[in-house]
């Protein structure tokens, strides 16, 4: 049997299916398209975090259960005491132990869609049916879709991205509580976004025993170290931990999160100084009366260019050495669209200025 065949025969047809996640190159560009934070560690604490690590014994097994990480995050993060945590190798990771922990043949996932594709993907690699339902026109949740869905799928998850990404957008708390009385099983809030918006359901943990809240270090200014937390009902964690490969998080990691989390107001500052460049770069776009600019309450923001014309101006700005995201082409609702991450304020004028330049 040829390789080919072989291949054909074994590889489960969804995985054949998928085409894997792609990231482009981007050395030496300016470097906006994957909601990093944009500023670096201050030096002297570099040299405090070096410090710290010399003291990791490497030839040990990491705390299985990262006990001393998982109290500096309930602390920092304000997580309700009633509430359990699970930690993982970035959110993504959680978001597959969830998925994992009720796969079976005709189990559901569903979420408004455009959203953040890893729901997706991973429910498909996992064999379950994933179920998008279409946001309306401004992006906003459409009620009776979403209503009309649950109802008829019974989802055994729905993942709702709180700031949604790539959209940038807050949906309708109010409908999100209807939906966590509606579905019939988990709801996931990702907050991914949580350092750039005042809006969280963490603190409503305790109110609904289907809630899960999904954080992520990645968009604070983490993104290199991969560590994500969910906060729920103990006796959902509970599950869903059996499913996390005990040494997930290794030494380094726990330790250099800990060190991070004990300075955390370097982090709050830099995202405060986030959105306010969020709102210079806003306002920047708005100046460009070609493009429809979204509101956003995440690092990030979603624009339209003229009608055929997001390519070009994509490749224009690589040519001028400003990377940002192409999302034309990715779903029939961003059709024409564009996302750039808020970087340092010369970064943001650079691609102001660029883009300009190409309208
Ligand atoms: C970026 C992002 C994540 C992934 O975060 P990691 O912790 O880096 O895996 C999760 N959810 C949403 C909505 C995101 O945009």
């Amino acid at each position: 049997m040829s390789l080919q065949d072989k291949i054909k025969q074994l590889v489960r047809p969804e995985i054949q299916a998928l085409t894997a996640y792609h990231v482009p190159p981007a050395t030496g560009m300016i470097k906006l398209d994957a909601m990093e934070n944009p500023w670096p560690w201050p030096e002297s604490l570099r040299a405090a975090w070096l410090e710290r690590l010399l003291a990791v014994e490497l030839n040990r097994y990491p705390d299985p259960s990262a006990q001393a990480l998982h109290a500096v995050l309930r602390e920092s993060m304000g997580v309700p005491a009633a509430a359990s945590l699970v930690l993982g190798n970035g959110s993504d990771e959680l978001i597959q132990m969830i998925i994992q922990t009720v796969a079976a043949p005709g189990r559901v996932v569903l979420a408004p869609e455009p959203t953040f594709v890893m729901y997706r993907q991973i429910a498909r690699v996992t064999g379950l049916q994933f179920v998008g339902v279409p946001l309306a026109a401004d992006f906003s949740l459409d009620a009776a879709a979403l209503r009309q869905a649950v109802e008829h799928y019974q989802p055994a998850v729905i993942f709702l991205a709180y700031p949604n990404n790539p959209t940038g957008n807050l949906f309708d708390a109010a409908l999100l509580r209807e939906l966590l009385s509606l579905a019939p099983g988990l709801v996931v809030v990702d907050e991914a976004y949580a350092p750039f918006t005042d809006a969280s359901f963490l603190s409503e943990l305790p109110d609904h025993e289907n809630l899960l809240v999904l954080r992520t270090l990645s968009k604070m200014g983490l993104a290199g170290l991969r560590l994500g937390l969910l906060a729920g009902h103990r006796e959902w964690l509970e599950q869903i931990d059996k499913t996390r490969l005990p040494y997930n998080l290794g030494s380094l990691n726990q330790a250099t999160a800990c060190f991070a989390l004990q300075h955390k107001a370097v982090f709050d500052a830099q995202a405060q100084q986030i959105r306010a460049a969020r709102s210079e770069l806003e306002a920047g776009l708005r100046g460009m009366p070609a493009l429809s600019v979204y509101p956003s309450a995440a690092n990030f923001i979603l624009f339209r260019t003229p009608a055929g014309q997001a390519g070009a101006i994509f490749a224009g700005l690589k040519r001028a050495g400003i990377l940002i995201k192409n999302l034309h082409g990715s779903a029939p609702a961003l059709q024409d669209c564009l996302r750039v991450t808020v970087g340092q304020p010369q970064e943001n004028a650079a691609f102001l200025a660029a883009l300009g330049d190409l309208l």
